[in-house]
């Protein structure tokens, strides 16, 4: 493809962007294709002779459209938000279009001194602590997801642990920390690091609060350490996954440190909240206890997927568990040892330049616009909460801190059972309208409605919408 021909196409996928923005609401929210039917629709081999990109674009409309779940409709409450936005998306294709490969300074400095310069900024916008400072004995760096974060976070601890895991290999019993709340990635991790699934041990949680018990850990390690294990890595959540209940952080902290124990901290969707001053507080503990800490801007803070960020308070483990400097890698910056090689911050050697897209949301959006998005969609997740909570016919999972609401129908007539199933009929014939998406979670065996406000396109009008036609159908 010439620079020419690139132009004129280039143009028309940004049109073809920017009108399905315009567009979106004439899409039914989740795809309605049947398993198989997508791939049905395209050929079943290669094409041997080169075609035009508007014949791709072409199939884009009529083969994929169908089959696409279009997480930047106003009406997308499911799961948690992948929000996109203008900034992010031009950012991404800047640095598609520089097709940079970043696994060292060496290879593209701008690519690494910017991720510096972005990861620094967001800790210095979300309050975190110095020590997270690439400048100070941490440092921040640009992962695909949480999950990988999570798995870097748990090599370095094993690095700590005093057993030099990367070099010996696991000699002893390992043992991690979890609630029943915590995001599977850290069971991932322990299944990858070869720490083993049953060397995770759930911490009981608060009935309350949902939050992890301190003084269950404690006893666990106690435990694991009478039996000749080594504590290695507990996870506090901020925001879980199913409700967004928050682990307290500082129990959990004063706990780990006692015993050297490794606390990571997955803030994967709540953490950009901290944008705000006013919800600081949800990071309470980090700054004293938090050995790694990670948030996803790919979720709530208007940056496309992927874009997970994960802090370290002393970034030597990590460093020591991950680097490896084979011949073909030898480089004289790397030698000078004055700059940084983020391949020895994550799993895979080769990486994008995904600051890109971050810088220029901070950009465009600024502190002020960042701090709007995350307070409009609370506010309007508050406003919705205040209507169910409202309605004799439903009961509010309290609290709800952030834009994430759960709730049910109360179906007080029927027994436990039967409600459940009620409420995921409702949630089906929901779903199959097309007018909306929602996902549910299960508490204490019971299931919930979620719904996760989180995208800009979504406004008050659209949730009014939305609790109109969940108490219609419920
Ligand atoms: C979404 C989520 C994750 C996983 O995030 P990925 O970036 O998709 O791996 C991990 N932890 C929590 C608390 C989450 O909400």
């Amino acid at each position: 493809m010439s620079p020419e021909e690139f132009r004129r196409v280039g143009k028309q996928v940004v049109d073809w962007i920017a009108d399905y923005y315009a567009g979106i609401e004439q899409h039914p929210v989740r795809s309605r294709a049947e398993p198989g039917e997508i791939r049905a629709g395209l050929p079943a081999h290669p094409p041997e002779r080169g075609e035009s990109f508007d014949d791709v674009l072409a199939d884009l409309d009529e083969v994929l459209l169908p089959g696409v779940t279009h997480w930047q409709h106003p009406n997308f409450f499911a799961y948690f938000p992948a929000n996109a936005s203008g900034p992010a998306v031009l950012g991404d294709l800047l640095s598609g279009g520089l097709g940079v490969q970043g696994m060292m300074w060496a290879t593209s400095p701008a690519c690494t001194e910017l991720e510096t310069v972005v990861v620094d900024w967001l800790a210095e916008l979300l309050g975190l602590p110095e020590h997270f400072r690439t400048d100070s004995t941490g440092g921040g760096v640009i992962q695909d997801s949480a999950s990988s974060a999570t798995l870097v976070a748990c090599l370095a601890a094993l690095q700590r642990s005093g057993q030099d895991v990367a070099r010996r290999g696991i000699t002893r019993r390992h043992a991690l920390y979890v609630s029943a709340h915590t995001h599977s990635s850290v069971e991932r991790a322990a299944r990858i690091a070869g720490v083993g699934a049953d060397n995770v041990r759930v911490v009981d949680s608060d009935p309350d609060t949902l939050g992890m018990d301190p003084r269950h850990l404690e006893e666990l390690i106690a435990a694991d350490l009478a039996d000749g294990a080594v504590p290695t890595m507990v996870c506090a959540t901020v925001g879980t996954t199913s409700t967004t209940a928050i682990d307290p952080v500082r129990a959990i902290g004063e706990v780990a440190a006692r015993h050297g124990v490794w606390l990571h901290v997955d803030a994967a969707y709540a953490g950009v909240a901290a944008v705000c001053p006013e919800l600081r507080w949800i990071n309470d503990g980090v700054a004293e206890f938090a050995d790694s800490y990670c948030t996803n801007p790919h979720k709530w803070l208007l940056t496309n997927f992927d874009c997970s960020l994960l802090w370290l308070a002393n970034r030597a483990p990590m460093v020591d568990a991950l680097s490896i400097l084979p011949e073909y890698l030898r480089n004289e910056a790397t030698e000078s040892g004055e700059v940084i090689d983020y391949r020895d911050w994550q799993i895979p050697l080769g990486r994008r330049f995904r600051s890109l897209k971050l810088w220029s949301v901070l950009r465009c959006y600024g502190a002020e616009g960042l701090r709007e998005h995350i307070r409009g969609t609370i506010a309007l997740a508050r406003e919705f909460a205040g209507w169910v909570r409202e309605d004799p016919g439903f009961e509010l999972l309290e609290p709800h801190p952030f834009a994430l609401v759960c709730f049910r129908p109360r179906y007080s007539e029927l027994p436990a059972a039967e409600a459940d199933e009620r409420t995921r009929r409702l949630l089906d014939e929901l779903n199959d309208s097309g007018e909306l998406y929602l996902t549910h979670t299960k508490l204490d065996g019971r299931v919930l409605l979620r719904l996760a406000i989180g995208s800009p396109q979504t406004e008050r009008h659209h949730v009014r919408a939305a609790w109109d036609r969940i108490r219609r159908a419920a």
